[in-house]
C-alpha cells in the first residue's frame, strides 16, 4: 500500500485510515504512549476536567472515533460511574479491543460499542448530554459533515468537546515536534508493528489539519455557540469546545 503525500479523495482516504488503525489496534494503547511520550493521559484527563460530566444515571455521552475506549472510561469514572457512554467507532477492530478493557475494568453495564462512521451517526436527533472526539476528527474525511452530525445529536445545551493535534505556537517547541514526528514517530511505529508508512500518513494527517482559529470557524459554521479553545504543552494538542444553544 502507498500512503504517499498527496490528496486523496474522501472514500480513498477513509479505506487508508481503516487500514491503519485494523493494523494497530492491538497495539493501539503503548503506541500512545511512546508516541506521545505519555502526554496523551494528561490531556485527556484536562479534557475529562473540562466536560465536568454529570453525576447522574440519565447522563448520555457519546465519544465518537472512540477507539479502545480511552475516553469513555474516564468519563464514566469521573461520574461516580453512573453516566452512560456510547463508543462510536468506524474500526470494529479497535472496539473489539476497547470493549476487552471495558469488561476487565468492570465498566461493561455503563456502555455501548456501535460500529459507525462520525459522518453519519445512527441517533435521533438530540440524544446526548455531550459529544466528544479525542484525537479522531483529524482521520475523518469530512469533518464539516461529522461537525454538523455531532450538532444534530446534541441535546439543547449539549457540550461539544474536541481534543486534536494542533499548531504549536512556541518555536523552539515546534522544531523540536516537527524533528520528533519526521523522525521519531515513524521509526516508532516501525520497531512495534514492523511498518512505518501508516505512520507517515499520521504525521501527515496532522499537518493538513486546520489550525487552532480555523477550526474554532468549522465549529461554529457548524452551528455552535462559543466556540473556544486551549491549548495543551504550546499547542501540540489543543481542546475545542462549543456549545448547542
Ligand atoms: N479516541 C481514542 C484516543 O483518543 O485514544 C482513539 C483515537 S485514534 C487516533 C483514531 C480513531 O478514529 C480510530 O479508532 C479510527 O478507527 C477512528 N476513525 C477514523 N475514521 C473514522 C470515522 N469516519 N468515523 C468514526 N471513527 C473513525
Amino acid at each position: 500500500t502507498s500512503y504517499g503525500f498527496r490528496d486523496v479523495g474522501a472514500g480513498e482516504k477513509q479505506t487508508l485510515v481503516n487500514d491503519v488503525f485494523h493494523k494497530v489496534a492491538k497495539r493501539y494503547d503503548i503506541m500512545n504512549d511512546l508516541m506521545s511520550a505519555g502526554m496523551h493521559r494528561a490531556w485527556k484527563d484536562a479534557m475529562i476536567s473540562a466536560l465536568n460530566p454529570r453525576k447522574s444515571a440519565d447522563y448520555k455521552v457519546l465519544d465518537v472515533a472512540g477507539g479502545t475506549g480511552d475516553i469513555a472510561f474516564r468519563i464514566v469514572e469521573a461520574s461516580g460511574r453512573l453516566a452512560h457512554a456510547t463508543v462510536l467507532d468506524i474500526n470494529g477492530s479497535m472496539l473489539g479491543v476497547g470493549a476487552e478493557r471495558a469488561a476487565k475494568k468492570g465498566l461493561t453495564p455503563n456502555l455501548t460499542f456501535v460500529e459507525a462512521s462520525a459522518e453519519e451517526l445512527p441517533f435521533p436527533d438530540g440524544t446526548f448530554d455531550a459529544y466528544t472526539i479525542s484525537f479522531g476528527i483529524r482521520n475523518v474525511p469530512r469533518i464539516d459533515v461529522a461537525l454538523s452530525e455531532a450538532y444534530r445529536v446534541l441535546k439543547r445545551g449539549g457540550r461539544l468537546l474536541v481534543l486534536e493535534f494542533s499548531e504549536v505556537e512556541m518555536p523552539l517547541l515546534d522544531r523540536f515536534y516537527e524533528a520528533w514526528s519526521f523522525n521519531a514517530i515513524p521509526k516508532i511505529g516501525r520497531a512495534i508493528t514492523g511498518e512505518a508508512e501508516p505512520y507517515q500518513y499520521l504525521v501527515e494527517s496532522i499537518r493538513k489539519f486546520p489550525n487552532q482559529r480555523d477550526f474554532a470557524d468549522m465549529i461554529s459554521k457548524a452551528g455552535f455557540s462559543r466556540a473556544s479553545y486551549t491549548n495543551f504543552t504550546g499547542g501540540i494538542a489543543a481542546l475545542h469546545s462549543g456549545w448547542k444553544l
